[in-house]
């Protein structure tokens, strides 16, 4: 579903990603995990064509993100393709990023309207139920300055959710809540894992990856180090750079 291959990305002199290889099959949980630096948060904006890539691609079931192939070459395509893209890519960010201005409805109703060109009606109706998914059906008339930390990323994922991706990245989704609120906005990314939703989540809950995750890559210095099921990686690491960030996260 999700396929990365051989990605570069430099930001001057600085060399973030150095040929990055990910595959994330459809159903399956990613859990990326690594030191502060790493390039965790530039994989998953370059997976979204946040970022322009230097060298290798991504593609989305089969679909180039960002650019189209003429002979050898890529060519970036025009906003309007890539923004059409990112509706098939929901992005949840560690500061829930909600529309401040709109209610929690509104926030999930704008997107499917505007770019998707939904009817309002069954936009609000999608927006309901999902919000009943994620506990917080009653909140629907809030404004997001009058709900918890937990409570607004939990509406973050629903409004991610309100465009029917085919793949949900998460940047630390939990990173910015109170310790108590962790443990809502967990439980909603696992009930998405249940239900078969392709994710690819960078967090240091190592118990959420462990429980959670079909495959856990740790990545350091722009590489993947090692990458495998969770019993492997978290158990058993094979290489020093993983164990020394274990036994730091740990
Ligand atoms: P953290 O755990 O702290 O979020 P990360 O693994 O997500 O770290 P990135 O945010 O991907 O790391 O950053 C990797 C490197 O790229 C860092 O050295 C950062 O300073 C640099 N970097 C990221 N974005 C930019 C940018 N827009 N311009 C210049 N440098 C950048
Ligand atoms: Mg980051």
């Amino acid at each position: 579903m999700v396929q990365v291959r051989g990605l570069w990305k430099s930001f001057g002199p600085n060399a973030v990603l150095r040929g990055v290889d990910l595959d994330v099959p459809a159903g399956s949980v990613t859990v990326v995990l690594g030191p502060s630096g790493s390039g965790k948060s530039t994989l998953l904006r370059s997976i979204n064509h946040l970022e322009k890539l230097d060298r290798g691609f991504v593609a989305i079931d089969g679909e180039l993100i960002g650019y189209r192939r003429s002979g050898d070459r890529l060519h970036e395509l025009k906003e309007r393709e890539v923004l059409r893209q990112r509706t098939h890519i929901g992005f949840v960010f560690q500061n829930f990023n909600l529309f401040p201005h709109l209610t929690v409805l509104e926030n999930l109703t704008e997107a499917p309207v505007s770019a998707l060109g939904r009817p309002k009606a069954e936009a609000r109706a999608r927006a309901l139920e999902l919000l009943e998914r994620v506990g917080l059906a009653e909140k629907a008339a809030a404004y997001p300055r009058q709900l918890s930390g937990g409570q607004q990323q939990r509406v973050a994922i629903a409004r991610a959710l309100a465009l029917d991706p085919k793949v949900l990245l998460f940047d630390e989704p939990t990173s910015a809540l109170d310790p108590e609120l962790v443990g809502e906005v967990l439980d909603v990314i696992k009930d998405l894992a249940r239900t078969g939703t392709t994710m690819i989540v960078v967090t240091h809950e190592i118990g959420f990856a462990r429980e959670v995750a079909d495959t856990v890559v740790f990545m350091d210095g722009g590489v993947v180090v090692e990458q495998g099921p969770p019993r492997e990686v978290l158990d058993e690491p094979r290489h020093e750079r993983t164990k020394a960030f274990l036994a730091k996260v740990l």
